[in-house]
């Protein structure tokens, strides 16, 4: 037996953090806890300090900080607590982390997650913003570095296990297929789309997900910034990647090779099966998940996403061809107007409307550096949402 897994969670109290912290408590044996940050659920987060007892933890909030450090006072503990992004990298680069889960939403991760693999700390990365935004300086890295990236997103994790008798040689890839569930309006009429309220938005017909996520999910942004993701994971061309609605939610995503064969992964929509596949790569092992019975599944249908339908994933797809600044100012402009729509500041018609034309109406770079992309991103959050208090 090993010794166990040394591992850092960045959102270990959101949707996939949580799952992942699930996991590691099925098999303590393998895994110990470094480092924990989180957002704003401070209560969660202290019932995580008793679990795990991390040595290290962040807050986003300074004002959480003191409460965190009297809590784990009370407890007689010895866990460090810091705060701020200042805290989320010295959370991230610790020399003891064997793999960093990387699960917080949205472009917050990208310098975290850049320090680590400076710092050689193999990426488990549950966030597609991160290489959305920074794909070209993220990568280039993590190649540089020997860094492994392990996606943590179904699709990406179904297509690097598919690529593995290949050794991942784009080469030998004639496409990628990402598949789509379609969300909750693949069958709702468009006309009725600026009707749809955040609680429609939030009802995922198969995943269980986090809010922005999920929004993602219905407007299908979700799958075009998988696709930008696929591009940078796997060195692959827009040409060769395809994406397929395929409502049942079992084919992950598939392979097509250049002799004309196919492979696909499959399994239950549950993200234990992704997140478990990233803590133990190379290695299966056994787990008491539920299992897939392919006897009971019924029909598995695949079809073509209706473009016209969903502007989002077509405007991403056109974002991710154009390059440049495109794919960070559109990830931007989507994480504020997601935000704007759960708040019930933008309507869902007016989200889509806002993500495309403040993407169109940006002076873009050409070759933006990661500090450019670090401005750019603050910049295009902050017009929107100060266009939207003016409205
Ligand atoms: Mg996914």
């Amino acid at each position: 037996m090993h010794p166990p897994k040394v591992i850092s969670i960045l959102g270990s109290t959101g949707s996939i953090g949580k799952q992942t912290l699930q996991i590691i408590s099925a098999f303590p044996e393998r895994f110990s806890i470094y480092g924990l940050t989180a957002g704003r659920n401070i209560d969660l987060l202290e019932q995580q300090i008793l679990a795990f007892a991390p040595k290290i933890v962040s807050v986003k909030e300074p004002h959480d900080q003191q409460r965190v450090m009297n809590f784990v006072a009370q407890h007689r503990l010895h866990t460090e607590v810091q705060t701020g992004e200042f805290g989320l990298i010295k959370v991230a680069t610790s020399p003891e982390n064997q793999l960093l889960v990387v699960a917080v939403v949205g472009t917050a991760a990208i310098m975290p997650t850049y320090q680590a693999i400076l710092a050689g700390i193999p990426i488990g990365l549950a966030c597609k913003e991160v290489l959305v935004s920074a794909g070209h300086h993220i990568m280039s890295a993590a190649r540089h570095k020997g860094v492994p990236i392990l996606p943590i997103d179904s699709e990406h994790a179904a297509l690097k296990q598919c690529l593995a008798g290949v050794h991942e040689n784009p080469k030998m890839v004639e496409k990628l297929i990402l598949t789509a569930s379609g969300g909750p309006f693949l069958n709702r009429d468009v006309t009725t789309f600026p009707n749809i309220t955040p609680a429609d938005a939030l009802k995922h017909p198969r995943w269980v997900m986090g809010p922005k996520i999920t929004v993602d999910s219905a407007t299908l942004m979700n799958k075009g910034l998988e696709v930008i993701e696929a591009h940078h994971l796997f060195g692959i061309g827009y040409d060769h990647i395809e994406v397929l609605i395929h409502p049942q939610s079992i084919v992950h995503s598939a392979v097509e090779f250049v002799d004309g064969t196919l492979l696909a992964q499959m399994g239950l929509p549950d993200m234990r099966f992704p997140i478990q596949y990233v803590l133990t790569y190379p290695e299966k092992i056994h787990n008491p998940w539920p299992k897939t019975n392919l006897a009971a599944l019924g029909p598995l249908e695949f079809q073509v996403p209706d473009l016209n339908k969903f502007e989002l994933l077509a405007f991403a797809l056109h974002c991710g061809r154009r390059g440049g600044s495109w794919p960070a100012v559109m990830n931007a402009a989507n994480e504020a107007a997601v935000s704007l729509f759960l708040n019930e500041t933008l309507s869902f018609t007016e989200l889509i409307h806002t993500v495309i034309n403040t993407t169109q109406d940006f002076a873009h770079l050409s070759a933006p550096t990661l500090q450019d992309i670090i401005h750019i991103d603050a910049s295009v959050k902050e017009k929107i949402r100060h266009d939207a208090i003016r409205v």
